[in-house]
């Protein structure tokens, strides 16, 4: 792009509160068509950058989001990807931080801004908080230095905050502060100013030729350990037929059982040819296998470690590398390795 030329945006709309309207019979809210609400908001003509739209035929909430959703999202992106500067996915708060996850693993090469963003409330409320969550998404996808694009890669922002997508979760259904990002920085604080934190931005060699890889593998399952886990429930859960990988929450810096019926159930099935990644059920921190009696046998048997992963980048990453046939002789290297700067290697 031309210095001083205007940015061109493309806002897609998945659905999510954001767009969504009171069903008068039932008074459930529900997606709505995205095109009619944003007439309503005569801001975005306020904006120094022209923007286009695009919605999903049938916007859903973000719960009903599935894998063919998220190619769906990246196929629009990029079939547009040279004739705008950046792009906004208007998306549901519920499940973003997993397709904010997927995306980036998606789109390797990227530099352009893919920013999702939602709202707690729909854009027709009078106390809404998606007006100033969008505005700030368009701005920020806008943002340009020299004639590039000051964001290139898959981020969130929410209630005045930019995050790396894949370092995000949800932590509130009540708060408009509804995302965290545990263990990485911002990327962008929204206050008189956007202050960009130059220092932590992903930037792709912009010479390598953006690839989307859209293929995933879902024969996955994520299992949270609890004390008084069950043997039986266990060796049926990781008997399950095509089973490939599983994200495994476990305590603290990665800690779980040491009884031998567990870390039988869990060799086997590694021995069986099943990924199973360590990731910890805390809201912040990293996976250190070793570092306990707890988690030493788990580093013997050959657990894969999410290091400081959220769990949800945890699971499209999985399904991800599966997807891409990742060989089983260097999976575990790949999957420890940081590939969209979704973990500190
Ligand atoms: N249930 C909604 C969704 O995720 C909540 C939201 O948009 O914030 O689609």
């Amino acid at each position: 792009m031309k210095a001083n030329q205007k940015a061109t945006i493309l806002l897609i709309y998945t659905g999510g509160t954001i767009g969504m309207i009171k069903d008068a019979d039932t008074g459930a809210l529900k997606a709505f068509n995205f095109k009619k609400l944003i007439k309503g908001i005569p801001e975005l003509k306020l904006l120094d950058c022209n923007i286009e739209t695009v919605s999903f035929e049938k916007p859903i909430d973000s719960s009903n989001m599935q894998i063919s959703d998220w190619q769906k999202t990246a196929e629009i992106i990029e079939k547009n990807y040279t004739n705008f500067d950046g792009f906004v996915v208007l998306h549901g708060s519920d499940t973003m931080s997993y397709s904010a996850s997927a995306l980036s693993f998606m789109f390797e090469n990227l530099n352009k801004p893919i920013v999702f963003t939602g709202s707690q409330l729909p854009i027709g409320d009078l106390r809404t908080d998606a007006k100033e969550n969008l505005i700030t998404a368009i701005q920020i996808a806008s943002l340009q230095e020299k004639g590039k694009p000051v964001i290139q890669e898959v981020s969130l922002y929410f209630e005045y905050k930019l995050y790396r997508g894949n370092r995000t979760t949800k932590i509130s259904a009540e708060h408009f502060n509804a995302f965290t990002s545990p263990n990485f920085p911002e990327l962008v604080e929204s206050g008189v100013h956007l202050n960009v934190n130059n220092e932590v931005l992903l930037k792709e060699n912009v010479s390598k030729k953006l690839k989307v890889n859209t293929n995933f593998d879902d024969n996955v399952f994520i299992l949270k350990l609890f004390p008084g886990i069950n043997k039986t429930i266990l060796h049926t859960l990781l008997h399950t037929p095509n089973l490939k990988g599983v994200v495994l929450e476990t305590y603290g810096s990665g800690n779980a059982p040491m009884e031998n019926w567990f870390i039988d159930e869990i060799e086997s099935a590694i021995k069986r040819g099943i990924h199973i990644i360590n990731v910890t059920q805390c809201s912040g921190g990293t996976v250190l296998m070793g570092a306990y009696e707890t988690s030493t046998r788990l580093k013997e048997i050959g657990l894969i470690s999410g290091k400081n992963i959220t769990t949800e980048a945890a699971i499209t990453k999985l399904m991800y590398l599966l997807g891409q046939n990742v060989a089983n002789s260097v999976f575990k290297t790949i999957f420890e390795t940081s590939l969209r700067g979704e973990m500190n290697d």
